[in-house]
């Protein structure tokens, strides 16, 4: 068992949910990891002996950022997809076979150097667990390939076949869903966590509420946990029908009703509604009201949705910064929802909180407080504490 002190920490949030806002803030505070566990959090001056030690110089420590929504399993290029947007052009889902593409003629060592690279960027960014989905293969084989890929780097991944319909299938779409819920979930389900689907019927490309039923039984089914894509493009069924099934996630929840928000707030235990409003600034589209759903008791979760088309960003301190500016949220409630409330709908309580026992993911920021985050948009404050034996979910590929 190896031990390290961290010692001289300006400000120590833990997200415990204890303290003014909820945060849990030490200050002038120590902890001390143990084989990749937090072993003791105190102040610096009572701080024990450990085999060795890091003094941060009184910079800001958060837990490691929750990504819970991406898709960087993929390959090629859409900017200039994203110029003609910039330039009036609207986003009806049409150009994910354009990565589709990409990503099925690149090589299993191309899409694994690109994931890698895109692994390193967030980490330098201070995230330090991420959730990546399939969905740029739709084929049994590449949509297996991308989750095999995608474990090597995490242990969520998730299943996302119903991400669009193929070209190979259009004016057949009863024939990929069967797809879909049969041979290709059966195939992806060992490699996998989740499943998701993108329920959006104002995109012709996606799937609506019984297509997304299908999906999301046939993977509870198969032994998956539930996320679903949806309300991003207009109102519809998708928040209620997550709700009704018990995903853990609903995400983009840009569009709501009276009756999805109180569909989300009667199921704040189960089911968390994760913003990404950097979809949202990357499109031009409008924001969801998210201090809305804080009012009404909706858990919330933030995350960057990193895909080549809406919003090719990893950056969750921008996307803080989005949600502090755009999204009503005050920066303490933004900076829980991208860390324990993104946490949360993983289903996971070993991250996003700095508690004894959890793990030691540790964001270490260039300033005195977390609210620099929102303080000081696009300016890289907060990367990763890395240490060798000290946070266990390398930068690199497993072996
Ligand atoms: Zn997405």
């Amino acid at each position: 068992m190896s031990s390290t002190a961290v010692t001289g920490i300006g400000e120590l949030v833990t997200c415990d949910g204890t303290g003014p806002d909820l945060l849990g803030i030490h200050s002038n505070a120590a902890l001390v990891v143990e084989d990749g566990l937090i072993a003791w959090i105190g102040s610096t001056a009572a701080a024990p002996a450990a085999d060795s030690r890091i003094d941060v110089g009184g910079r800001a420590i958060i837990p490691g950022f929750v990504d819970s929504h991406s898709h960087l399993v993929f390959a090629g290029d859409r900017s200039t997809e994203f110029a003609a947007r910039m330039t009036g052009q609207p986003y009806d889902g049409g150009g994910i076979g354009v990565t589709v593409a990409a990503t099925r003629a690149a090589t299993d060592d191309e899409l694994t150097r690109l994931l890698g690279l895109r692994i390193d960027e967030l980490r330098a960014l201070g995230t330090a667990t991420v959730e990546i989905k399939s969905g740029y293969g739709l084929t049994v084989s590449d949509e297996v390939r991308a989750l095999r890929i995608a474990r090597r780097f995490t242990t969520e991944t998730t299943f996302l076949g119903a991400h669009v319909i193929p070209a190979e299938y259009d004016g057949d779409r009863a024939g990929y869903v069967d797809l879909v819920t049969g041979p290709m979930l059966q195939a992806a389900a060992p490699y996998a966590r989740w499943i998701d689907v993108f329920c959006e019927p104002h995109s012709p490309h996606a799937f609506d509420a019984e297509e997304a039923r299908s999906v999301l039984a046939a993977g509870a089914e198969a032994g998956l946990g539930l996320r679903v894509h949806a309300n991003q493009l207009g109102p519809g069924p998708g928040v209620r029908l997550a709700v009704e099934l018990g995903a853990a996630s609903v995400d983009h929840c840009t569009y709501l009703g009276d009756a999805d928000v109180d569909a989300l707030a009667a199921a704040a235990e189960t089911t968390v509604a994760t913003l990404l409003p950097g979809v949202e600034f990357c499109t031009r589209s409008p924001y969801p009201d998210a201090a809305r759903l804080v009012d009404a008791g909706v858990s919330l979760a933030l995350a960057t949705d990193c895909n080549p088309g809406t919003c090719y960003s990893s950056s969750m301190p921008w996307v803080i910064s989005l949600a502090v500016r755009e999204l009503g949220l005050t920066p303490a409630q933004a900076l829980l929802a991208a860390t324990a409330g993104s946490a949360k709908s993983l289903r996971r309580t070993d991250i996003g909180r700095l508690v004894l026992g959890n793990r030691a993911d540790l964001t270490v920021l260039d300033a005195p407080s977390y609210l620099h985050l929102a303080y000081r948009p696009g300016v890289p404050i907060a990367r990763v504490l890395n240490d060798d034996g000290f946070t266990r979910q390398r930068a690199s590929a497993r072996p």
